[in-house]
């Protein structure tokens, strides 16, 4: 192929002609190359004579890219439509810089980098009281939302909107906000169980590794981009899949300097997390995580100082058995109690969940199951229902209950009504003093 070659200024211009394809690109990456590595020049591609580039000759870009000297500069510039198409297509302007005009390329690279651009969206969290915040809240597996029912969503919308004046967006909105049941405007979310503690202090606190914890992940890396170093606090209820599946999409722990501590009472939890790393199953090896990952082995009923909260964890009835966390920070207490069967004969004051739960501030509870299920088809199988969550939290002075792990074969619609079922059964069940009941879905905020 043509390739053309000029000097604008400092920068070293190419300039091909015609397609860049299978039969081409070998050359045009050969040119290219050359330019990159025998000349300090930052170099400019102009694809003004270029109709057409393939996956080949993206890809001798990104060569390039990667063998050029690190303070070199690679840019494209004058693209056709088509070609501008399928960079756009391919995202390809996150490998190399693409630019309108060569001139352009050269303003740019002149001018000093902004101050703070290097970090995308700097939100930190505000220090102040304890908050809660929910990543993942389904139980035993994850639960994505189907097209069905997000058609479902859209239809009984349409059908609430009849008769209203929705003539502006801020009308629209308003409509959405006061007039849709969050079961039709929202979702109850399909992670599994990973729930953030945020202390107001540097580390981070998380309850249990489920699919949440991805999307917890890439909100640290938003937040503070990659380059700052964080200790991640981890406290695992248990080793059952839906509790650790989201480790190994959890981008913070591939960054070399970041700490994870890992808590739970089990000792088999290292073995957990490794196995789940491992040939067949994931690519990537625990061992070759270049992170620093440590595993904590607490005894039950012993309270300790960990990321500024005092906390204390209680064996919990499940298969393998399940550990439930109480956090204290300040006068509040946040408990964490899921997977755990409260057998309905052993309620009574002596119950020791009772005294666990003590005038918490928030308790985070199993009520996967119905009271129904519980005692019969789904006795044994190691969960709660929203009736004996109410029943205990009256008992313990609780002040706020937040119905959790949600059953994966349950839509909004259900887990709504359960919802509004357990705020009843609250009102009519009360002995003096009154439960707040909330049921939590990914992305719930709570303060205490
Ligand atoms: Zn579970
Ligand atoms: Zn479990």
């Amino acid at each position: 192929m043509d390739i053309g070659e000029r000097r604008q200024g400092n920068i070293l211009v190419l300039a091909p002609v015609g397609r860049i394809d299978n039969l081409t690109s070998a050359a045009f990456q050969a040119r290219l190359l050359a330019a990159v590595t025998s000349s300090s020049a930052d170099v400019v591609v102009d694809l003004s004579g270029v109709e057409y580039i393939s996956s080949a000759g993206l890809r001798a870009l990104m060569t390039a890219s990667r063998q050029k000297p690190k303070e070199q500069r690679l840019a494209v510039a004058c693209l056709q439509t088509v070609v501008r198409e399928i960079f756009a297509i391919s995202r390809f302007s996150h490998i190399v810089p693409v630019f309108a005009t060569v001139e352009e390329a050269s303003t740019a690279w002149r001018a000093p980098p902004r101050p703070g651009s290097a970090v995308l969206h700097a939100e930190p969290e505000p220090a102040g009281p304890l908050r809660v915040r929910f990543w993942g809240t389904r139980g035993s597996l994850p639960a994505p939302l189907r097209e069905r029912a997000v058609r479902a969503k859209i239809r009984d919308a349409l059908l609430a909107a009849r008769g209203h004046a929705l003539e502006t967006e801020q009308a629209i909105d308003g409509f959405i906000d006061s007039k849709l049941p969050f079961s039709v405007r929202g979702t109850f979310g399909g992670n599994t169980s990973c729930v953030e503690i945020i202390t107001g202090g540097d580390e981070y606190v998380i309850c249990d590794l489920g699919t949440g914890m991805r999307e917890f992940g890439n909100h640290v890396l938003r937040v503070h981009g990659p380059v700052r170093k964080h200790c991640f606090n981890v406290f695992l209820s248990h080793p059952h899949w839906d509790h650790i599946m989201g480790f190994p999409f959890f981008a913070p722990a591939y960054i070399p300097g970041n700490r994870i501590r890992i808590y739970g009472c089990h000792d088999v939890l290292g073995e957990a997390l490794h196995t789940q790393h491992s040939s067949p199953c994931f690519p990537v090896d625990f061992r070759k995580l270049p992170s620093t990952i440590e595993f904590i082995t607490l005894e039950p009923d012993r309270t300790y100082e960990i990321a500024g909260l005092s906390v204390t964890s209680i064996r919990q009835l499940h298969t393998g058995d399940s550990y439930g966390y109480r956090f204290s920070q300040g006068g509040k207490s946040i408990v964490y109690s899921t997977d755990c069967e409260h057998k309905y004969s052993s309620l009574d004051e002596s119950y020791p969940f009772i005294a666990f739960y003590r005038n918490a501030d928030l308790l985070i509870f199993d009520a996967m199951y119905s009271l129904g299920d519980t005692i019969s088809v789904k006795e044994d199988w190691g969960h709660s229902s929203n009736v004996v969550a109410v029943e205990l939290a009256h008992a313990a002075q609780v002040k706020r209950l937040v119905l959790f792990h949600h059953e994966p074969a349950y839509d909004d619609r259900m887990i709504e009504e359960v919802s509004a079922e357990t705020i009843r059964f609250e009102e009519i069940s009360r002995p003096g003093h009154r439960v707040e009941v909330i049921s939590a879905y990914d992305g719930l905020e709570l303060e205490l």
